[in-house]
């Protein structure tokens, strides 16, 4: 746990206020900055989040072995230079609790909860445009009008519900690791079933393996995992960031995905020779982290230097599964190595050499139902006490159509996306004035170190903001050829790499019906910056501004 001092606890909301300028939806990280930040406009702020208190995805992804895949001192908000020489994070990859721990202190520091009402969901918010304001509804039958709504909810955080035949006759327990049970969930000697291989249950796998009676494991698509090499914060590592954090950030700004790693090259594959290659991939390998993925500079650009990577990694994993069957079970095959989030992991392989561990290929024996006691697959019935579902998010646009959002002319923004998500800059869509997205779909967000891209669309949002106070406008909106372009620019980008080859949740490919296409922005953090210092510079280009009230005269 981080050395930072305890402070009292701030109390939230206790009242709903009839107007706000600015509605904050949802109390993750996006949600607490944007509420510091907009206070520091002037401007009334009100917030609604569904759990009980701060922290979005760490508050609901308390599962076994939860952490950030990014470096902790990275993983950190860079709004305040007081913060940062308060808390001091323990460990290099921070673990779920400590980054609850983090949330609750900034909420604390900030007097954040005071005004945010807190288990409380919203139902709707809609655009009334003769008065030029959104009316937002809760389902504790709140309701409030705004300027202008900001949505902070997050991209992975509508997690998936395990539809499964049979479900509701389970004796035992199931659990969700995206909505993990707050007073906690004990599988000590217990016979568990996980399903899904994402990143969540390569956190979890080998946490739940080390006291539970038995562990069988159901995969449907390997996944290629590096290891983290996670352990307490190197002071060194401390050193390097903070003796000139300025020039730090600036470097973390300046790269394509808000984090530097050790190992980046200009050079392609084909520039190293066979020995160099190796040499490369065996480093990173021995660095850990995304390192793998900065061998060489095609490695998500050409299939031949992909698979350089993948027959390492292959390797590697025959490496260190003792059971050659095994090992060749959890080889993934099919789609290029870091096309689906690739993930970081803590003894994930190895794991499967334990004696109470098993894993079984639901591609050879697909899952049929869920019984009384258990799951049955098309060759035999796994007995089980607790059945954990990892089986991922509808990410991107799930948190986002889902709250009741209609535009103008009473438009919703699902049936405005039913054929797939078009969002200017990933922030704003046209029809829907005055309604600002973080890291929306379209953003690069999910591609990057979500701390920076939030605090980015946040801190712009403000400055577009306080540009449309200043010259006299009330009303933006993305225009339609803006949106287009932007979403074609999307999709160019990530054509040219290798990432629309695998089913993942980038592509929507996770959700059954959802349309496919790459649902991020892929042209790197740097670039993503730069577009929208270049919009802002021109007026905010691509958008409509006006002011009803002159409309209103005239
Ligand atoms: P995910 O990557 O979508 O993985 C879901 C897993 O469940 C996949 O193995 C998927 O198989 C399987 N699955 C889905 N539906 C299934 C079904 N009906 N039957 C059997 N298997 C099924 O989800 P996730 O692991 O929660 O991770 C999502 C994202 O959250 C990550 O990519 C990452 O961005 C973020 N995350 C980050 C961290 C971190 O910071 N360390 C940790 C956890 C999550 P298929 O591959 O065949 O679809």
């Amino acid at each position: 746990m981080s050395t930072a001092t305890k402070l009292q606890r701030s109390a939230p909301a206790s009242v709903v206020p009839p107007h706000a300028d600015i509605v904050v939806i949802g109390a993750g990280f996006g949600g607490m900055y944007a509420h510091h930040r907009f206070r520091q406009l002037g401007l009334s702020v009100f917030g609604f989040e569904q759990g009980t208190d701060v922290g979005g995805t760490w508050y609901w992804n308390r599962y076994p072995g939860a952490r950030c895949d990014v470096e902790s001192v990275d993983y950190t908000y860079t709004f305040s230079n007081e913060l940062l020489e308060e808390w001091t994070w323990s460990e290099r990859f921070s673990t779920q609790p400590e980054i609850l721990e983090y949330a609750e202190f900034v909420a604390d520091r900030f007097d954040l909860r005071r005004d945010i009402k807190f288990e409380t969901k919203i139902v709707s918010a809609i655009y009334d445009e003769a008065a030029n304001l959104w009316n937002v509804r809760t389902d504790q039958g709140d309701a409030i009008t705004c300027h202008y709504v900001v949505t902070t909810v997050g991209c992975l955080s509508v997690p998936k519900d395990p539809e499964f035949e049979g479900l509701e006759n389970f004796k035992g327990e199931w659990v969700q690791t995206g909505a993990w049970p707050k007073e906690g969930v004990d599988w000590a000697g217990k016979n568990v079933l996980v399903v899904g291989t994402g990143s969540s249950a390569i956190q979890t796998i080998p946490e739940v393996a080390k006291t539970a009676g038995h562990l069988t494991v159901f995969q449907r698509t390997a996944n290629y995992s590096v290891p983290a090499y996670n352990g307490p914060l190197p002071e060194h590592r401390q050193k390097e960031v903070f003796a000139d954090y300025p020039g730090y950030l600036q470097m973390l700004k300046k790269s394509r995905g808000g984090q530097v790693f050790e190992l980046q090259t200009d050079s392609m594959a084909a520039e190293f020779t066979p020995e160099q290659q190796q040499e490369r991939l065996q480093q990173a390998w021995e660095l850990g982290r995304w390192n793998i993925q900065g061998c060489f500079r095609d490695i998500t650009l050409n299939e031949d230097a992909n698979k350089l990577a993948a027959d390492f990694v292959h390797a590697k994993i025959r490496e260190t599964v003792k059971d050659p069957a095994t090992a060749e079970k959890l080889i993934p095959r099919g789609y290029p190595l870091g096309t689906k989030r690739l993930c970081l992991d803590s003894d994930y392989y190895a794991t499967f050499n334990r004696e109470n561990v098993d894993l079984v290929d639901i591609n050879e024996e697909p899952i049929v139902r869920i019984t009384e006691g258990g799951l049955q697959t098309s060759k035999q019935e796994y007995p089980a006490d607790l059945i954990i579902f990892a089986i991922g998010f509808d990410a991107m646009t799930g948190p986002l159509v889902n709250l009741g959002i209609e535009g103008r002319g009473g438009q919703s923004l699902k049936s405005a996306w039913h054929d797939g998500p078009e969002c200017y800059l990933g922030i704003a869509a046209p029809g829907f004035p005055n309604l600002f997205m973080v890291n929306g779909p379209s953003s690069v967000s999910v591609l990057s170190n979500m701390i920076l891209t939030l605090e980015h669309h946040v801190d712009w949002i403000a400055d577009c903001i306080s540009y449309m106070r200043d010259n006299g406008y009330d009303r933006l909106e993305a225009r339609e050829d803006a949106t287009h372009e932007w979403a074609a620019h999307t999709e160019m980008v990530a054509n040219r790499t290798l990432f629309p080859k695998a089913n993942s949740w980038y592509m929507g490919a996770n959700v059954t019906g959802k349309p496919r296409m790459f649902m991020a922005y892929i042209g790197g953090f740097d670039n993503y910056v730069a577009r929208f210092d270049a919009v802002a510079a021109k007026g905010f280009e691509g958008f409509d501004l006006s002011t009803s009230k002159v409309e209103e005269n005239a």
